[in-house]
């Protein structure tokens, strides 16, 4: 029987280490057979990725460095792509960022560079990924991005990064609508809280973490491979009727009042 994603070549941006949404995704979409293209920022995350990828015997078709705070770097790395792997058939969109001291207090104290930046990196980086995508996906696909349940209520200490992620979660939906008549679908997984580097800059987590085991209709936190196996889904023709959709992966915690 072929794999899911047999053929396909799928780029994966954000694996810091191995405790990355983005890592759970990596090897879902490796055990369904895809070819997988990475990109970092930080060399630190080159050197984590290469070990990480060396210890599973997983072999990247492509690794790329990738700013996306930088219009020029998404460029070459989609250029370079276009050029050493041709065709893609999907992109896993797992980055985000602020400033750790607008994590905590009041969203009220929120500066304007940090709002700037955290919209920046966690939300237009989604657009501008999907522009550049959108040139390598010929034959249609899936893109995905990851957001959380604060873009939707207010989650304390989450602040500027909630309001990035609402936003995010908009440009999913007008992304959906720009890139439909291509045959290439825009969605999002909202997960719970897991416990990553990204992580580890908002405060409150343990909080976070405990409210879902005690109120949660599954009592548990998610983990990275769950995560990575809806993520999959969405991007394979498994779901090729949607887009436009942000898909809770969250022990059902928001249907909680
Ligand atoms: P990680 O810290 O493991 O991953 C964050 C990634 O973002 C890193 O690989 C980092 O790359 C990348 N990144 C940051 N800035 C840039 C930039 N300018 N250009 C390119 N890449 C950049 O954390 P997570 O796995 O937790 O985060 C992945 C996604 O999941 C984020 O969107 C996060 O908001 C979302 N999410 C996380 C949840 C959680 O509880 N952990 C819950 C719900 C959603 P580098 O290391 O090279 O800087």
């Amino acid at each position: 029987m072929t794999k899911l994603l047999e053929g396909k070549n799928i780029v994966v941006m954000g694996v810091a280490n191995e405790r990355s949404i983005a890592w759970g995704i990596t090897k879902s979409l490796h055990n369904a057979g895809a070819n997988l293209i990475f990109t970092n920022r930080q060399e630190r995350s080159y050197q984590k990725l290469v070990k990480l990828l060396d210890k599973h015997e997983i072999q990247a078709k492509l690794i790329v460095s990738c700013d996306v705070a930088d219009d020029e770097s998404i460029q070459q790395a989609f250029n370079e792509i276009g050029e050493k792997v041709g065709v893609i058939h999907g992109v896993v969109h797992s980055v985000a960022f602020a400033n750790r001291d607008e994590l905590q207090g009041e969203y009220a104290n929120t500066s304007r560079d940090g709002f700037l930046l955290a919209q920046e990196i966690s939300a237009y980086s989604l657009v501008a990924v999907t522009k550049a995508a959108k040139e390598l996906m010929t034959e249609g696909g899936g893109i995905v991005t990851q957001t959380y349940l604060g873009a939707e209520r207010v989650i304390p200490g989450y602040n500027v990064m909630g309001v990035a992620k609402a936003s995010l979660e908009a440009s999913v939906r007008y992304l959906a609508e720009d890139m439909g008549k291509y045959g290439i679908r825009v969605n999002a997984v909202s997960a719970g809280p897991i416990r990553t580097l990204s992580a580890k800059g908002v405060s409150n987590f343990n909080e976070k973490a405990n409210v879902i085991v005690e109120k949660a209709p599954l009592r548990r936190n998610v983990d990275q491979d769950e995560v990575g196996d809806a993520t999959l889904f969405l991007v394979s023709e498994m779901a090729r009727g949607i887009t436009g959709e942000v898909l809770h992966v969250d022990s059902g915690f928001h249907i909680i009042g």
